[in-house]
């Protein structure tokens, strides 16, 4: 009977709640924040390793991580991208428990959005540009539920990937703007062996288009060398596109060479120019981004 006991308490100490109750979850995060620093890590799911270096990061900086999972709709221009958009629950969920995540919240879509949301953001230059410019009222989107997710769990530090550059910056603005008190930990993109983005959307490629799909770094890779070689950007646009586009496979929608901090495209560079080379490129039909940065 002890030995059950104590097998009942480990798995009751240690097991991860799920909520579905937007005001269960935030209930939870408020008592627990008043012992516990909360590692935040929003996500829409279909979770692979570069989500989880971000729950890895927030739990080694935090004493518990909470995650979220939600696709949301509000942040997707097309509603074949969010038809498509792969959900994979049980999976994510096995995964965040192995990982030791606290908490997850998967809230009821009604819940999150119980009447149409009248608020409206804009983020200036930062949203006229690449994902901005080519996804009419994506970072509105974002902008609108990580700022309930934020109030939500309330936590102490918030993590996201360097992989959406661009969402970094804009969550980074709303943060301050709003005074939300506690700061964004920015982490590397993680990659697969092939050089390839890890992304939710990978799933949607074939084992082909997975293999191809490596082109879109290798190409950032290149941009870089010829920038360092001294090559004009101008020029350096040209090729990436070029080169990409030449078999027929990508399409290219965009390819910037911005600055670092506004990500307001450069047209010439300076020694000490920090730069981000950005890309967003179709491949069978599915949408991949990348980026990489560059200090000279
Ligand atoms: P998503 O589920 O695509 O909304 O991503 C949730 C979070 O994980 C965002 O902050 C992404 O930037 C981050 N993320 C997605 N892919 C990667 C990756 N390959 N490496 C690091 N972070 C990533």
């Amino acid at each position: 009977l002890i030995v059950q006991g104590l097998v009942y308490l480990q798995y009751f100490n240690y097991s991860m709640q799920i909520f579905r109750i937007p005001s269960q979850f935030h209930a939870f995060c408020k008592e627990s924040g008043k012992s516990s620093s909360i590692g935040f890590v929003p996500t829409m799911g279909a979770l692979h390793e570069g989500h989880l270096a971000l729950v890895k990061k927030a739990k080694s900086e935090n004493t518990i991580v909470v995650v979220s999972i939600f696709v949301n709709p509000l942040q997707f221009n097309n509603p074949e991208d969010l038809k498509k958009y792969p959900r994979t629950e049980s999976e994510d969920l096995a995964m965040l428990e192995a990982e030791g995540v606290n908490a997850v919240l998967i809230p009821d879509p009604a819940l999150v959005y119980e009447a149409p949301t009248a608020l409206s953001f804009d983020f200036g230059n930062l949203e006229r540009v690449m994902e901005g410019a080519f996804r009419s009222g994506h970072f509105n989107g974002v902008a609108v539920i990580v700022s309930k997710l934020f109030h939500w769990a309330s936590p102490d530090r918030v993590y996201f990937g360097q992989k959406d550059l661009q969402q970094v910056r804009i969550v980074e603005t709303l943060i301050r703007d709003l005074s939300f008190p506690f700061q964004l930990v920015c982490c590397p993109t993680f990659r697969e062996e092939s050089g390839l983005a890890m992304s939710s959307r990978n799933r949607r490629l074939s084992e082909t288009g997975k293999i191809k799909a490596a082109s879109i770094y290798k190409s950032l890779l290149d941009a870089k060398k010829r920038l360092q070689d001294g090559l004009p950007i101008a020029e350096v646009k040209k090729l990436v596109s070029l080169e990409l586009e030449k078999n027929g496979d990508f399409k290219v929608e965009y390819f910037e060479i911005t600055d670092y901090e506004t990500l307001q495209p450069l047209q010439t560079l300076h020694s000490s120019s920090k730069v981000a080379l950005c890309i967003a490129a179709f491949l069978e039909e599915v949408r991949l981004i990348d980026n990489i940065l560059i200090e000279f």
